[in-house]
């Protein structure tokens, strides 16, 4: 293998190893921002549920006060029509307090009313707000499974792809190195193809002297004189797999 083949295979190599790094450096942040929304939708759900729960409350409280209600009702026009009232007044009083309970009676059922129309309501924002949730839920499951799917495959591949750079950096010569890493820090592609006498980074035409060049000294070391990146001939066959 001679240098320029390292360079290319590395170049191959480390393009392989970004696009993973892509691929994974996007989704992690996307499970994360998903179950912020999962969390999110979940609380709306809770609150709703709360809001109906307390008119459940209102009516399981307004059945005891009614009963209640009817209880002492029936008590106090037992009072004044069986004659134990003593006088008017106590009879006026009697009356008084049957029509406070029967305004109450009132004010409650009234409320009941208007909370009959709240809960249907309620009920179906909840359905929409619990459709959002399902729906939020089911994309979060999705996708922490592709994460888990993604890690797993590419463990595999890493260990390969990092053992075989390994490999190929030790045996590259340490000054070709050393540039590489300087040019990977402007282009991700430090090492290109040459493509139809043009550099295939920045699509600059190369010199044909220098392509005759290329193909003639294979030992040698070119870059392009206006992006800088390694160029390598075009018809170079680097391995697909390793
Ligand atoms: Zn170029």
């Amino acid at each position: 293998m001679t240098d320029i083949e390292r360079i290319a295979a590395l170049a191959q190599i480390d393009e392989k190893l970004d696009e993973m790094h892509e691929e994974l450096g996007d989704l992690p942040k996307e499970v994360k921002r998903q179950e912020i929304i999962v969390r999110d939708k979940t609380s709306v759900v809770e609150e709703t549920q709360a809001q109906l729960g307390e008119i459940d409350q209102f009516r399981a409280n307004a059945a005891v006060t009614f009963q209640e209600f009817s209880d002492k009702e029936a008590k106090l026009s037992d009072t004044q029509f069986t004659g134990q009232v003593r006088n008017n007044k106590e009879f006026d009083a009697i009356t008084k307090e049957i029509e406070f309970i029967r305004s109450e009676r009132n004010r409650i059922e009234h409320e009941l009313a208007q909370n009959r129309i709240k809960e249907e309501n309620l009920q179906s924002i909840l359905a929409i707000q619990q459709g959002e949730l399902n729906d939020a839920k089911e994309i979060l499951n999705t996708k922490e499974k592709e994460l888990e799917e993604l890690s797993n495959e590419q463990n595999d591949d890493f260990k390969q792809l990092h053992s075989r750079r390994k490999e190929i950096t030790s045996s590259l010569n340490s000054d070709w190195y050393t540039e590489y890493e300087r040019i990977r820090t402007y282009h991700n592609d430090a090492a290109v193809h040459v493509r139809k006498g043009s550099c295939s980074g920045c699509f600059s035409a190369i010199p044909p002297q220098k392509q005759v060049e290329m193909r003639n000294n294979i030992h040698g070391l070119y870059t392009c004189q206006n992006c800088g990146r390694y160029l390598y001939p075009e018809d170079l066959y680097i391995p697909e797999e390793f």
